[in-house]
């Protein structure tokens, strides 16, 4: 059906402009392969965690005013040994359906306190990291507890964590949701809405959840170069997120147009491949966290 469709769109890469009358008989080869793919990825997953095949490559997010790094955002990739090097975009998804996602989080989330742990006693410069949360992941009637295994098995600062949740994971969040994120954010980790703007529920999802920071979802960074009104809703979240107290990074910066853009209407921090890309966690370590002297 259509669900299938569009999850292959999404994995294939189509997702914004397919033209299916077109490419019916190509895109005919690519939907049997991905259904291949997709096996074989469910049939290596767990074998792949314990292999380390996950690594954690992390994103520099810089502060706009200054032109400097501030913090890391974790972004798991997967190079398996036996097929190649998989895109998040094709295992993330699947990995949201079958469950595995609780895993793959939990496995970021533990190298990262870590890691943080480590920095800290090498006595270098640590800038806080944030990791994505899927929302199966904090559904899952565990979390918490887990969370507390990992806090007291790596004792840090939570100043140094931030949890990204998605937007769209947010959406419909009962009342069990909105208290799950306040005892997060009791707890001392900082919450920052993922992709926003993405979803449908923007507005009405900040008149009730507690968030300490907003991403500006990168398609309107995208879009802010030829449509005066994505810039001018990235503006008005930026003026906005000030009154409310919200931090503001802005995803998908590309180009110096851009992140001038960001300067002049304020914006704090931006991230994108113009400031840095993803890196290894040991190469963001000696470009950006030198020990001193
Ligand atoms: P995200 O959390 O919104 O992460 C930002 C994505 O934008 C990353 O894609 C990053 O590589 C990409 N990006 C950064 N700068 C630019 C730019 O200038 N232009 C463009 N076009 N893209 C840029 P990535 O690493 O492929 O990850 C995709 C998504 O997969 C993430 O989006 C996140 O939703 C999910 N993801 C990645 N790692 C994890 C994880 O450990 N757990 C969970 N639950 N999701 C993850
Ligand atoms: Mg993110
Ligand atoms: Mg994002």
């Amino acid at each position: 059906g259509r669900a299938v469709f569009e999850e292959a769109f999404t994995a294939l890469g189509y997702a914004k402009n397919i033209s299916p009358g077109h490419q019916a008989v190509f895109f005919d080869k690519k939907l049997r392969m991905w259904e291949e793919q997709k096996k074989n990825i469910e049939k290596n997953m767990f074998r792949a965690l314990s292999n380390e095949e996950f690594k954690i490559y992390v994103q520099p997010k810089y502060a706009v005013a200054g032109n400097d790094c501030r913090s890391g955002e974790a972004l798991v990739r997967w190079v398996s040994g036996d097929l190649g090097f998989i895109i998040p975009e094709q295992f993330i998804p699947l990995f949201e359906k079958n469950g595995f996602i609780v895993e793959i989080d939990f496995f970021v989330l533990t190298s990262i306190f870590k890691t943080l742990q480590r920095q800290l006693r090498e006595n270098r410069r640590v800038y806080p990291i944030s990791v994505n949360q899927s929302r199966a992941t904090v559904a899952y009637p565990g979390y918490l507890e887990r969370l507390q295994t990992v806090m007291e098995q790596y004792p840090i600062p939570l100043e140094y964590v931030q949890l990204e949740i998605t937007e769209s994971a947010m959406e419909g969040g009962g009342p069990e949701f909105l208290r799950l994120l306040a005892a997060l954010r009791n707890m001392g980790f900082s919450i920052a809405l993922d992709d926003f703007g993405s979803g449908y529920s923007s507005l009405s999802s900040l008149r009730s959840l507690p968030v300490d920071t907003l991403k500006i979802d990168k398609e309107f960074l995208r879009e802010s170069d030829t449509s005066e009104r994505s810039r001018t809703i990235i503006k008005n979240i930026v003026n906005m997120s000030k009154d409310l107290g919200i931090t503001v990074v802005c995803e998908g910066v590309e180009t110096e147009d851009q992140l001038l853009f960001l300067a002049k209407i304020g914006c704090d921090y931006a991230q994108g491949y113009y400031c840095a890309k993803p890196m290894p966690l040991s190469e963001y370590e000696g470009e950006y966290l030198r020990i001193p002297g």
